[in-house]
């Protein structure tokens, strides 16, 4: 009989993200010699509910954006109490989450249990020797998701003046995620040129988007358009999605735009959607509306709810009460899904069963502030959600990600299948 392998030792190191601040990496080792590591994204547009990050506050150490105190917990509280732990997931997590004891992982930070959580599914893939994705989905995951491409940046991710956090393509109309990856690497090449051009800039924002200074947001979607059809497909092929962040813009019911200056009502916000959406080829719009705004959430499911992709980020936090809630007053109809929003595996994994019980979309994302690390794109496969966002496809941090979903569905063979059916 076959004994399961046991955590032997777990430490963790203060690492650099994709800005250049710190953040967390977590290594585990098991008694059968087997390791890994896992690192940890970071948001910049976070919402109020997520789990809690923990940063040291130490101004005289990067600004007070240090992890060591994340790293302290990782090495003095954690690994004490998951030594010679089974490499069991549920048994881990539900020892994370006990450790913490609180509702959003306030005392020992989303950072580092997710870190030690994700370090130990990869071990425990490991020691299974089966890659991630299979240790997690088992025989039925061959779903590759449809990317939503983040290629022109605004908002919190860029010092442009779009309002707009991400404007995004979706190869939707492609057989397999390795074409409808290279229609949106084509895209984005020619967006380039594009902006070129027509004298903008192509410096590029935290997510590998450009970020030029542009009149509107119905020019920004008229150059993605362009790139779409002047790269030979057209908007049958592939869709665009935006997510607005409005979270940032929302201040006593009222919508702020920080960088037009515009001030906006929520029924005047709500008309400036549709009308983009019966304007553009759009098909999915992440945070329209702000996380707490559920009355306005419900005027928009109602107009929207049947026609497009309606994304709840920071409305639900990777957070299956807070979708519970959503369920219930019938809002949105699709989660994006950030495992550090919610601080363990297991429970990403709940809230992705939920949202398909309830045939609410999922799409499993990255951070503005990324690290190498690809665990996103093996969950994505994992669990068959049916859509990815890991930003443009430029910047290590983000092709990462899209070259493992390549290998995976290299992995796949035959048995891949790309997008919704
Ligand atoms: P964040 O942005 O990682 O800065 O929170 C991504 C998003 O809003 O989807
Ligand atoms: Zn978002």
């Amino acid at each position: 009989m076959s004994t399961q392998p046991k955590i032997k030792c777990i430490t963790a190191d203060e690492i650099l993200d994709s800005r250049g601040w710190p953040t967390v990496c977590a290594t585990v080792t098991a008694d059968d010699g087997c390791g890994a590591y896992a690192s940890i994204p970071s948001g910049a547009s976070t919402g109020s509910h997520e789990a809690h990050e923990k940063r040291d506050l130490d101004l005289s150490r990067y600004m007070g954006k240090g992890v060591l105190s994340a790293i302290d917990s990782i090495n003095c509280t954690i690994a004490p109490k998951l030594e010679g732990c089974p490499l069991n997931q549920g048994i881990i997590d539900s020892r994370l989450i006990s450790i913490d004891g609180t509702e959003n992982k306030e005392k020992l930070g989303g950072n580092a249990t997710l870190a030690v959580s994700l370090a130990c599914a990869r071990v425990g893939a490991l020691c299974a020797g089966q890659p991630l994705f299979r240790y997690l989905g088992g025989i039925n995951s061959h779903r590759m998701p449809i990317p939503m491409m983040n290629i022109l940046n605004g908002g919190a991710h860029a010092s442009n003046n779009a309002d707009i956090q991400e404007f995004m393509i979706m190869p939707v109309g492609f057989s397999s995620f390795r074409e409808a990856l290279r229609a949106g690497s084509e895209i984005y090449h020619t967006l380039g040129k594009i902006l070129k051009s027509d004298g903008k800039s192509t410096a590029v924002g935290d997510e590998g988007g450009f970020a030029p200074d542009c009149d509107s947001e119905p020019q920004i979607l008229d150059y993605l358009v362009q790139a779409i059809t002047e790269s030979g497909y057209d908007t049958n092929r592939v869709k665009i999605a935006l997510d607005a962040a409005a979270t940032e813009w929302y201040s006593d019911g009222k919508y702020i735009l920080p960088k037009s200056g515009e001030v906006l009502s929520k029924e005047s916000l709500i008309e400036r959607w549709e009308y983009l959406c019966e304007n553009y080829p759009i098909v999915s719009i992440e945070d329209p509306l702000a996380e707490d705004d559920f009355g306005a959430w419900e005027m928009l499911t109602e107009r929207l709810g049947k026609k497009i992709m309606l994304v709840g980020d920071d409305l639900f936090v990777t957070n299956e009460k807070r979708l519970r809630e959503g369920v219930s007053r019938g809002i949105a109809n699709s989660v994006l899904i950030k495992p550090n929003q919610i601080g363990t595996l297991s429970e990403t994994m709940a809230v992705m069963n939920y949202a398909s019980d309830k045939s609410y979309k999922t799409i499993v994302s990255h951070r503005s502030g990324e690290t190498e690390d690809t665990a996103v794109a093996d969950i994505a496969v994992a669990m068959n959600a049916g859509f990815v966002k890991f930003g443009a496809p430029c910047r290590g941090e983000r092709t990462a990600k899209y070259n493992r979903l390549l290998r995976i569905e290299n992995q796949l063979g035959a048995s891949a299948v790309y997008g919704i059916v």
